[in-house]
C-alpha cells in the first residue's frame, strides 16, 4: 500500500471526512485516519442527532457532489422565531422573527440528521486512502514532510498532517498547540422528537433560565431539540424514563405543536468552549472543532469547522498551482489568518448570548426583551443577522459560494 500522501487526516468526523473529500477532488493524494468504522450505509436507527447547516454549507456540500445524497431527507429551515421563556409560561410577547423572505437566496438553512449526513460523506471518500479503526498515536514534523505513526504502527508520510481529531485533539497537543476555554457546567439533552401539527420549517429558541431550547424542524412531524441545563440538572434528567423526560419538557416546549412524544434515543453532551492558540504549526494545520469548539446556542460548530475546511482547501490549492510547498508554515499561516479572527469571534458570541441568555436575572431579562423587540423592528439588522447565519458575509471561500476549487 502507498504510504506517501500530500495530506494525512487524522480524525474522520464530519469535518475530517468533507476536508478527505475537498482534498481528493482537488487532485490531492490523501489518506484519512479514524479509530471508528465508518460506513455508508444510512439504514440504521434514527440516533437522534441532527445539525442546522447554513445556506453556505449546503452549497459546499452540493459543490462537493455529497448534498444529492442528503438533500431529500433534509428539512429547509424557512423562518427562527427567539422568544425569552420560563418553563409553563410560554414565550414572553417579545418574539424576535427571522423569515428567508428576507433574503433572496432562498431557505437561510437546512437540517440534516447524521444518520443521513454521516453516510452521504462516506460514500463520496472514493479517491481517498481509508486507515478506519486506526488511531494516530505519533507525527513527527520534518524538512521534507511530516512522519505519522498508527496504533498498529504503520507508518505515513505526508506533506501536512490535518488534525480533525475534535476538541481533544492530541495532533494539536503532540505539536505543542495549546486550547484556551473553560467548561460551561451546562449539558446538551438532545433528543428528536414527533409531535401532532406541522412545524412549517419554523425553528424556534427559547431562553431559559437554565440555558436555551432550541426546537428546530425535521422531515414530518419531527423536530429535533437542543435542550440545555445545568449540567448536574442533565444527568438527573437523562437518569428519567421516557415518560419522565417528557414531562419534565412538555412545560418548557409548550403546546404549540400539539401532543409530543420521543422519535429516536436520547443524547447528552457536556458543553465546554475550546480554543485553539494557534491553528498551524510547521506541517500542521487543524480543522473543525480541533481548532475550536463552541456553544451550541447558534448552531454554529459545524458550519465553522466547514468554512475553515472550504478555506484551508482554497489556500492549499493555490499553493500547489505557485508550485509551494503545501506543509510550509507561511503557506498554512495564510489559512490561520483567512478562519481564526471569525472563530474566535464566533466563539466570543456564543459565550456572550449563552451568559446573557441562561439567566433569570429580571434586570437583564427586561434589556434582553427590550433588545429582541428592538432588532425585530429594525428590518436592516434583522437582514444582517439573517445573511451572517447563513454564512454569506465576510470572505467566503469559493466552496461555501458553491463553486469547485
Ligand atoms: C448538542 C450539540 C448540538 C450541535 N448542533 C449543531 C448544529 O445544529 N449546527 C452546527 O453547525 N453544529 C452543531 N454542533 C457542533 C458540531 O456537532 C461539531 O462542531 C462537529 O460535529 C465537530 O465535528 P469534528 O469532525 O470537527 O469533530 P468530532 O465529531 O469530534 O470528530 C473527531 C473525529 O476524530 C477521531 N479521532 C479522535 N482521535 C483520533 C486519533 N488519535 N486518530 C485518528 N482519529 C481520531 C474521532 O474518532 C472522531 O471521528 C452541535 C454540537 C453539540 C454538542
Amino acid at each position: 500500500m502507498e504510504t506517501r500522501f500530500d495530506i494525512v487526516i487524522a480524525g474522520g468526523g464530519l469535518n475530517g471526512s468533507t476536508l478527505a473529500i475537498a482534498l481528493a477532488s482537488a487532485g490531492f493524494t490523501v489518506a484519512m485516519v479514524d479509530p471508528a468504522p465508518g460506513t455508508a450505509d444510512d439504514s440504521g436507527d434514527f440516533d437522534g442527532r441532527s445539525y442546522a447547516l447554513s445556506l453556505a454549507s449546503v452549497r459546499m456540500l452540493k459543490a462537493l457532489g455529497v448534498w444529492g445524497a442528503v438533500a431529500g431527507t433534509a428539512q429547509p429551515i424557512l423562518d427562527i422565531k427567539v422568544s425569552d421563556g420560563r418553563a409553563g409560561e410560554g414565550p414572553s410577547p417579545f418574539v424576535l422573527e427571522f423569515s428567508h423572505h428576507e433574503i433572496e437566496e432562498g431557505p437561510m438553512g437546512h437540517m440534516a440528521e447524521d444518520r443521513h449526513l454521516r453516510p452521504a460523506l462516506a460514500a463520496a471518500l472514493d479517491g481517498v486512502t481509508l486507515f478506519r479503526g486506526r488511531k494516530v498515536v505519533a507525527q513527527e514534523a520534518g524538512d521534507d514532510g511530516v512522519a505519522v505513526t498508527l496504533d498498529d504502527g504503520t507508518g505515513l508520510s505526508a506533506a501536512l498532517l490535518v488534525g480533525c481529531d475534535g476538541r481533544h485533539s492530541a495532533t494539536a497537543e503532540r505539536a505543542g498547540i495549546r486550547h484556551t476555554g473553560w467548561d460551561y457546567g451546562q449539558s446538551a439533552l438532545v433528543a428528536a422528537l414527533s409531535h401532532e401539527k406541522p412545524h412549517d420549517g419554523i425553528a424556534h429558541q427559547f431562553f431559559m433560565p437554565e440555558g436555551p431550547l432550541a426546537i428546530l424542524p425535521l422531515t414530518g412531524n419531527r423536530s429535533s431539540i437542543v435542550w440545555t441545563e445545568r449540567t448536574e440538572n442533565a444527568r438527573r434528567i437523562n437518569g428519567l424514563d421516557d415518560e419522565g423526560y417528557l414531562a419534565l419538557l412538555r412545560p418548557r416546549f409548550g403546546d404549540f405543536l400539539g401532543g409530543i412524544a420521543l422519535a429516536g434515543k436520547r443524547h447528552t453532551y457536556p458543553l465546554a468552549l475550546s480554543l485553539a492558540t494557534r491553528f498551524v504549526a510547521p506541517r500542521i494545520a487543524l480543522c473543525g472543532d480541533a481548532a475550536h469548539a463552541v456553544h451550541p446556542i447558534a448552531g454554529q460548530g459545524l458550519n465553522a469547522g466547514l468554512k475553515d475546511i472550504a478555506a484551508l482547501a482554497e489556500v492549499l490549492g493555490e499553493a500547489r498551482r505557485r508550485g509551494e510547498d503545501i506543509g510550509r508554515i507561511d503557506v498554512l499561516e495564510r489559512y490561520q489568518r483567512w478562519r481564526r479572527f471569525d472563530a474566535t469571534a464566533l466563539a466570543v458570541v456564543t459565550d456572550g448570548f449563552n451568559r446573557l441568555f441562561s439567566n433569570d436575572n429580571p434586570l437583564l431579562r427586561g434589556l434582553r426583551d427590550l433588545g429582541m423587540g428592538a432588532v425585530n423592528a429594525m428590518p436592516g439588522l434583522r437582514r444582517g443577522f439573517i445573511r451572517e447565519a447563513a454564512g454569506l458575509t465576510g470572505d467566503v471561500p469559493k466552496l461555501l459560494q458553491g463553486r469547485p476549487l
